[in-house]
C-alpha cells in the first residue's frame, strides 16, 4: 500500500477510529460530540446552548 492516505481519525471522546465526513470532524458521532461537550460545560445543556445561540442570532438580526 504505497502513497495511500490515512483518512481515519481518532474520536476525541471515545478514542475509536472513524472516517470523518468533514475535515473538521473530531468525533465519531454526534453522541460523542455531545458527551464531550457536556463534560466540558457541565452547567448548561446542549439544548440551552442552542437556545442561547438562537437568541444571539435574533439580537444580531434586530440590529
Ligand atoms: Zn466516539
Amino acid at each position: 500500500m504505497r502513497g495511500e492516505k490515512k483518512l481515519e481519525k481518532k474520536c476525541e471522546f471515545c478514542g475509536r477510529e472513524f472516517i470523518p465526513k468533514r475535515y473538521w470532524q473530531r468525533f465519531c458521532s454526534s453522541k460523542c460530540r455531545w458527551r464531550y461537550w457536556e463534560r466540558n460545560h457541565p452547567r448548561i445543556s446542549i439544548e440551552e446552548y442552542e437556545e442561547l445561540n438562537k437568541l444571539r442570532k435574533k439580537i444580531n438580526e434586530s440590529r
